[in-house]
């Protein structure tokens, strides 16, 4: 399809065509940068705090590549453009304004090094452009409307300054506004058709990456997740015990089997939703009582189970010990609450998982018939 314009001549489908493949690079970029950081990729590109470094090197990259396959108008054969513009008004959203800057910068000195140093003053417009594209997307509360508004504002900015460049400068002649209005004209409704739209690809694509891995973690998080307390699951525990042989080798190794004494009969008095309470409280002083490499495990119903990596026999002790004086300690509703302790302990991280957890579970049996709201040990060499 060709549309006729004065003495130009517009094929669409091949200006529509360039536009994809420009897109498609973007994109591919988008898709490779979303597998290698894998479900990261979210956090990574809102990360506040400093310059965020990965989410300037992505939309810097996507920069560079917008003018590394530049797009060629078919009307002019001479000119082209890039999506660069597209790339800062995202950049804008996903990363603020002050990350967004460096990019622009980094952008200004790329397409220097490219050469057609009249074109500089053209380009220097980006920080303008920045400035803009923030301050309209966060005042525009729908965000297809914001990006659409700042794709259309900047787009008129640059042809804008296209315009008044032009006058001064012989080498705009030909898609000046002055001298080749029909040229000027073809320009800006190109472009006026390009950028909003990949804006809004891009941003489509970008955002359902983003959905689909944050539905991923969440999964991934309710996997792991004991739903009641919030310490790891019992399948967890298994994944992460199992790889600590290869984490600390030739390192001791101790398992505490942490049960709730007489759990039945507070469930009866104080009723479950109580028992509940309890089963919460308990957990929050658990995780607050251990190292940051210790696994934190609800193994089930009101028994818990603690991995100590790194862990001999005495320290384990006094780990329980301070975990079970804590409890004693601390008021709970209707009445005292006490833990039995089972431990397990190995000189070497190289033992079965079920041999560990078999050990405190025996140690645990022999603390509750010892009188409960106690600890009792188990040494392998
Ligand atoms: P022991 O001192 O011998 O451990 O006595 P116990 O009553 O704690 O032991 P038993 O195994 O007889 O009972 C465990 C109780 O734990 C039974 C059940 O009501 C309670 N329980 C298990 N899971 C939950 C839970 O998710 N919420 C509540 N509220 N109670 C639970
Ligand atoms: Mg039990
Ligand atoms: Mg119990």
């Amino acid at each position: 399809m060709e549309i006729l314009y004065g003495t130009s001549s517009f094929d669409v489908l091949g200006f529509l065509l360039e536009l994809f493949k420009g897109f498609c690079v973007l994109y591919t970029v988008t898709n490779l940068a979303a597998q290698h950081y894998r479900t990261k990729l979210l956090v990574l590109l809102h990360e506040s705090s400093g310059p965020n470094h990965v989410g300037i090197m992505f939309f810097l990259v996507l920069s560079g590549l917008a003018m590394i396959f530049p797009i060629q108008l078919p009307y002019l054969d001479v000119f082209f453009f890039d999506l660069r513009l597209s790339v800062i008004i995202l950049s804008t959203l996903y990363i603020g304004v002050a990350d967004s800057f460096i990019v622009a910068t980094a952008t200004l000195v790329f397409r220097m090094l490219k050469g057609g140093l009249d074109w500089i003053w053209w380009a220097a417009g980006i920080y303008v452009y920045v400035a803009s594209a923030y301050l309209i997307i966060k005042n525009i509360r729908s965000r297809n409307l914001g990006l659409f508004a700042a794709s259309v504002v900047i787009t008129a900015l640059h042809l804008g300054l296209l315009a008044i460049l032009s006058a001064y400068h012989p080498g705009f002649n030909f898609v000046s506004p002055f001298v080749a209005a029909d040229n000027f004209l073809l320009l800006a409704m190109t472009l006026l058709m390009s950028i909003p739209l990949s804006v809004h690809m891009l941003d489509l694509s970008l955002s359902r990456i983003l959905a689909f891995q944050n539905q991923y973690s969440e999964l991934q998080y309710k996997a792991d997740t004991d739903g009641l307390t919030g310490l790891l699951n019992r399948r967890r525990f298994q994944e992460l015990f199992s790889q600590l042989p290869a984490l600390y080798p030739g390192k001791p190794l101790s398992v505490l089997m942490i049960d709730v004494d007489e759990f039945k009969k507070y469930n009866d008095t104080f009723g479950h939703p109580q028992g509940d309470v309890v089963l919460r409280r308990l957990a929050a002083l658990l995780a607050n009582n251990v190292r940051e490499s210790d696994i934190v495990t609800r193994y089930g119903g009101e028994e818990f189970i603690i991995g100590l990596p790194n862990t001999a026999a005495q320290e384990a002790v006094r780990i329980a010990e301070t975990i079970r004086g804590a409890i004693e300690n601390t008021p709970f509703y209707g009445r005292q609450i006490t833990v039995s302790i089972g431990i397990m302990s190995c000189t070497t991280s190289d033992i079965s998982m079920e041999t560990m957890i078999a050990g405190a579970d025996t140690q645990l049996y022999r603390a509750k018939k010892a009188g409960r709201n106690q600890v009792c040990l188990e040494f392998v060499i």
